[in-house]
């Protein structure tokens, strides 16, 4: 169930791997969420992270990779995990196949979302998200009951600020500059699986839905 979701910023990578993590009962880890939490809770971690999110760059690679280490070694990731938005860059898939080698687990599937960049645009700035719960809305795809607040808990609803245009551009150049790379470098160990993000994203959810109710492939393995 070791699954990885990669995909450009907007693709739907977070909906999508909260609500089969759900159904699948395994966590939903987001190096992007437990990041914009440290920084919420002003810690040294979080400060360092800010001024890199907020310009929408990447934090260290090795930065990156101690979170995952840390989130790996709780109980409940032993049931398997979902990771979304980690790795972002080879050395970090580099570094992260050590540490699987480290806890003596494997990688099951490389799930890539593609979608146009026209696509995500649209997409990012309509995306709102939980101050509180983290849910996330679309105020055209999936907009909450009420304006500006969450049907799960309440909480405000707000913009990220890297969901603001400028830094939207700038994180798709970050994305086709790092990200890509690991797609091939994925691709090339015949791990990954290429799935539409441009269609309504519960089509996107039932492709995936079959892969997950299918045994693993592309681990050591199979290969
Ligand atoms: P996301 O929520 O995945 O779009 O991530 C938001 C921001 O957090 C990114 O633009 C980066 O600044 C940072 N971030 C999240 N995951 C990583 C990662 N694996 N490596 C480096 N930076 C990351």
């Amino acid at each position: 169930m070791n699954t990885v979701f990669l995909g450009p910023p907007g693709v739907g990578k977070g909906t999508q791997a909260t609500r089969l993590a759900a159904e699948f009962g395994v966590p939903h880890i987001s190096t992007g969420d437990i990041l914009r939490e440290e920084i919420k809770a002003g810690t040294e971690l979080g400060r360092l992270a800010q001024s890199y999110i907020d310009d929408g760059n990447l934090v260290p690679d090795s930065v990156a990779v101690d979170i995952i280490r840390h989130r790996l070694t709780k109980p409940d990731a032993r049931r398997g995990y979902i990771l979304d938005g980690f790795p972002r860059t080879v050395p970090q898939a580099e570094m992260f196949e050590k540490l699987l080698e480290e806890l003596g687990d494997r990688l099951d599937r490389v799930i890539y979302l593609e979608a146009s960049e026209e696509v995500l645009v649209k997409r990012l700035s309509g995306r709102r998200v939980c101050r509180d719960c983290g849910k996330i809305f679309h105020l055209v795809n999936m907009p909450p009951k009420k304006e500006g607040v969450c049907d799960l808990c309440g909480g405000e609803l707000y913009q990220r600020p890297d969901d603001e245009p400028e830094s939207v551009r700038h994180r798709f150049r970050v994305y086709q500059e790092k990200t890509a790379d690991l797609v091939r470098w994925y691709e090339d160990k015949d791990r990954l699986t290429r799935l539409p993000g441009d269609i309504p994203w519960v089509e996107t959810y039932e492709m995936l839905r079959e892969i997950f109710s299918q045994s693993p492939a592309g681990g050591p393995e199979a290969d």
